[in-house]
């Protein structure tokens, strides 16, 4: 029988690693199971707020660090402890972190927000949907973006 090489290579998936930054558990859940629905393999970590975040972008403690570095970020805005835009200017700020693509997913439709956001070079600004089903839609969309681009190593 013939194989079909090519399509081994079309779905085979970049292994990036993703960051969410995400306080709401059900949000966490929800990402996952979008993944899950998806055929998104990519490993996925997950933060609670912008310093958790940080602490293991930056590998502070070896047992948290993200090796190797997330070419994406899923972020929240709204957390406690340091929330998305000011985590967003600490990562612009470090030479290490400034170039990772990041899309906000967030329920706020605040114009400051969007602003801020888009001033701190994020990749997109994503209002969160409130239906399931259009929620695995848009990370479908988001997995076909990364699926496109080439990273380096
Ligand atoms: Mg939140």
């Amino acid at each position: 029988m013939h194989v079909n090489n090519q399509n081994v290579t079309m779905s085979q998936t970049r292994m990036i690693n993703i960051l969410l930054v995400e306080d709401d558990e059900v949000d966490v859940m929800n990402v996952k199971r979008a993944f899950k629905k998806n055929n998104v393999l990519n490993p996925l970590f997950v933060a609670n707020n912008g310093l958790e975040a940080l602490e293991m972008l930056r590998g502070k403690n070896p047992e948290s660090a993200i090796i190797p570095l997330p070419r994406i970020i899923l972020l929240d805005l709204n957390m406690p402890k340091m929330g998305g835009i000011e985590f967003l200017r600490e990562l612009r700020k470090d030479d290490r972190l400034k170039n990772i693509s990041v899309f906000v997913m967030t329920t706020s439709n605040e114009d400051s927000d969007k602003v801020n956001a888009y001033n701190l070079n994020v990749a997109g600004y994503i209002l969160k949907p409130l239906s399931m089903e259009s929620f695995i839609h848009a990370v479908s969309t988001l997995n076909n973006y990364w699926q496109l681009c080439e990273y380096p190593d």
